[in-house]
């Protein structure tokens, strides 16, 4: 079993928040390796071949997005960002630099580990199985081969452009999915800065798929960073029965 635990690099150079991560990681079957500067951070991350990475965007010697940037040049290691509220911008540069989501401080433990396993769970399905071919969330019933969307079990006609961002959403689902990143994908590297776009079509994909769209549990808004689609996987963030799955299921 432990040899076989993920490991998980932390890069954070707070020694209460680094020995409250180390134990509640422990605690739940992770190997732990440490880091407290963005240099050490760097180092660990090439040497020690980390399942997952941490990374504190407010280090000692730089800035996190550096250590994004740098680790993201040779390496798709899933980041975890943890970022202090008044971090936002950064947090949303460190996403659209390829970081996998975001944790804010302070954050609870139900929601810290869903967040891994969501990013580890992404990461063995991009190192090899084939693309799901149905994704399923609550009454949301999604067949990807055929694009036939059903919502308790009627269909559901989106317009191409609602699909093409439905199925960006699903690719990285239960992860944030910047602002930035969902215009590009769905509309091109020029309308990046088109939030309104956004706006618009998250408003009709909220009226087709959700059963309250202006409460939605689907489609869920990070605001000022982007949108989430929840998955059957990734558990409501305030969820108090949060069942605990282990970690890595290889
Ligand atoms: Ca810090």
């Amino acid at each position: 079993m432990a040899a076989s635990a993920p490991t998980v690099l932390l890069i954070e150079d707070e020694p209460q928040m680094r020995r409250f991560l180390r134990a509640t990681l422990r605690a739940h079957d992770y190997a732990v390796v440490e880091a407290a500067t963005a240099r050490e951070g760097l180092a660990q991350a090439a040497g020690r071949g980390p399942e997952i990475i941490l990374l504190d965007l407010g280090l000692p010697d730089g800035n996190g997005l550096d250590v994004v940037r740098e680790i993201r040049r040779t390496a798709r290691t899933p980041i975890i960002v943890i970022s202090a509220r008044g971090q936002e911008p950064d947090k949303v540069a460190a996403l659209d630099l390829g970081a996998d989501d975001y944790l804010t401080k302070p954050f609870g433990v139900p929601e810290l580990l869903a967040r891994i396993r969501v990013a580890l769970r992404h990461a063995l399905d991009r190192a090899g199985e084939s693309d799901a071919e149905e994704f399923a969330a609550g009454a949301l019933v999604v067949d990807l081969r055929r694009r036939e969307i059903r919502r308790h079990g009627e269909r559901v006609h989106l317009t191409p452009t609602e699909y093409k961002l439905l199925a960006v959403l699903i690719r990285r689902a239960g992860r944030v999915v910047t602002h930035r990143q969902l215009l590009e994908a769905v509309w091109g590297a020029n309308y990046a800065d088109q939030t309104h776009y956004l706006r618009v079509y998250m408003a009709q994909l909220r009226h087709k798929l959700e059963d309250d769209p202006n409460r939605p549990a689907l489609l869920i808004t990070e605001p000022g960073v982007g949108y989430r689609l929840r998955d059957d996987a990734s558990p409501a963030t305030t969820g108090s029965s949060t069942k605990l799955a282990r970690p890595g299921s290889r």
